[in-house]
């Protein structure tokens, strides 16, 4: 490959559509969430003259006849057969094709058949390095994320590249990388390995990414928001005086520890995604869930709830210790505990786990077709469930937790009619009214909609509303992840 100097490059950012987004289960809406924010970073690596396009194929077609320089495309487990097929496209149309990611990170031999290079873990110092080698004709096979990780200047994410009006949450955010828990079903230490599994931004450099975000409702996608409790604590007390309004993740320790939780709900925090997982402390201690075992589930829902905070609670069925009675037990525990949103999930042994390197060596593992994995079929056996049992007690567990009884079942668990009111047009509004949300997504109208959703996540708790006024959200044509966090949605 011949050098190119400092010629300016025409570059292609892809997120190939996940297969379960072509599905007859899809829901537009849960793929028209979050903008590509991982590729928005990578962006921010090129030179101001450089070309760039960057198309997330879930919010807009996908055009193959041009001819980029470089195509960089993004890797989930099941949109990782379409990545190829596209990959193969652009390369047989000579343009340079590097493929990075979860999937890409687990399965690298595979990969690394459809590539020119690939990326393993976070891309903020190997991108670079790309980069440079690229321009000078000299580009590697792979690139291996390990020592010096740091998101300390690193640039922003190139939002002007986002197409907003796509997108439910334009305003999402991710201001740490990682986690500091070990869970053997997640992909975390396998994207992580070889160097730090967890570090944030400076808070400064945070609070400053977030005061450019237009409008006030913000979504942090960050794996555990409360994971560094002092990087935490200086966000909070950053955003205080910033009238945002904010959703995030956290685990159920964090919520439980100190005062944190206060200072984010005072800073904003108005919705939390929390993974209970399961009710079965032999679950937790097989999956090395530690942080969960022997917390009071009960205190973290009285706990949010005396805050005003909206739980989106995440259930995984399947376990080892789940036989047939664990769909109703986790369903009636949510509602009895006015768990506002749930997100199940059937267990997916994902490749890199130790779930699935266990799931191998026990010879339980039945297919191979990524398209599966994607938490809703079941990809291996369960120990004391089949895996008709299991299938049909999670499409079971989604409708029954769904139904307008139950909405309004959880609802009432709050202590005054707002909240119960909030409680019931989230839920609702989230699950009931599809059609309406196509009708919305189809007319590119979603950004219309961050007001309502500014509106049903302002406060329910103390003296004096924070919301009497909600400015209009101006409509910039601006843009942003790292990683998708396919978790944080139901
Ligand atoms: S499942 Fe959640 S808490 Fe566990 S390691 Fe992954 S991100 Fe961390």
């Amino acid at each position: 490959m011949v050098a190119l100097g400092k010629r300016p490059l025409n570059v292609k950012f892809i997120l190939p559509a996940l297969k379960e987004a072509t599905d007859p289960y899809w829901r537009p809406i849960k793929y028209s969430l979050f903008p590509p924010l991982g590729l928005a970073q990578l962006a921010a690596y090129l030179s101001p003259d450089d070309y760039v396009v960057l198309t997330d194929e879930h919010v807009e077609p996908l055009t193959l006849e041009d001819n980029p320089d470089l195509v960089v495309i993004q890797v989930y487990i099941t949109n990782a057969y379409r990545a190829y097929r596209i990959a193969d496209h652009y390369r047989k149309r000579g343009a340079f094709v590097c493929l990075g990611g979860l999937h890409v990170t687990s399965m690298p031999h595979e990969a690394a058949e459809h590539a020119d290079s690939i990326f393993l873990g976070p891309g903020e110092q190997i991108f670079p390095q790309f980069l440079t080698d690229f321009r000078a004709g000299n580009p590697q096979r792979l690139y291996a994320s390990t020592s010096g990780r740091t998101l300390e200047r690193a640039p922003s994410p190139r939002r002007d590249l986002i197409k907003r009006h796509c997108y439910l949450v334009p305003n999402s955010i991710v201001v740490t990388r990682g986690c500091p828990q070990h869970c053997d079903f997640c992909y975390k230490d396998a994207f992580y390995q070889g160097g730090k599994t967890f570090y944030t931004q400076r808070v400064d450099e945070a609070l400053a990414e977030i005061s450019r975000l237009p409008g006030r409702h913000v979504y942090f996608l960050d794996d555990h928001m409360l994971g560094d409790r002092r990087f935490a604590e200086g966000l909070f007390d950053g955003m205080k005086g910033m009238r945002r309004l904010f959703q995030g993740a956290a685990t159920v320790d964090s919520i439980l520890r100190g005062n944190l939780i206060e200072r984010a709900a005072e800073a904003g925090l108005r919705s939390i995604f929390v993974g209970f997982e399961t009710l079965a402390p032999a679950n937790l201690k097989q999956c090395n869930k530690r942080q969960n075992l022997g917390r009071d589930y009960k205190a973290v829902t009285d706990r949010l709830h005396s805050l005003g905070i909206m739980i989106n609670g995440s259930f995984v069925f399947g376990m080892d210790d789940d036989g047939p009675d664990v769909f109703r037990r986790t369903v009636d525990w949510a509602v009895e505990h006015g768990v506002t949103t749930a997100t199940f999930h059937i267990q997916t042994p994902y490749p890199g786990t130790g779930l699935h390197a266990r799931m191998e060596r026990e010879g339980r593992m039945t297919t191979r077709d990524w398209n599966l994995y994607d938490t809703r079929h079941v990809v291996y056996r369960p120990a004391r469930l089949t895996a008709e049992q299991l299938k049909t007690g999670y499409d079971w567990a989604y409708e029954e937790f769904y139904t307008w009884s139950n909405i309004a079942k959880a609802s009432l668990h709050h202590g005054t009619l707002k909240h119960q009111a909030k409680h019931f047009f989230y839920a609702s509004g989230w699950k009931k009214f599809e059609a309406v949300w196509d009708f919305i997504i189809r007319t590119r109208q979603l950004n219309r909609t961050t007001k309502i959703l500014e509106s049903v996540l302002s406060k329910v708790t103390g003296k004096k509303e924070d919301h009497t006024f909600v400015p209009p959200i101006p409509s910039p044509q601006n843009a942003e992840l790292v990683t998708i966090s396919t978790e944080q949605v139901s």
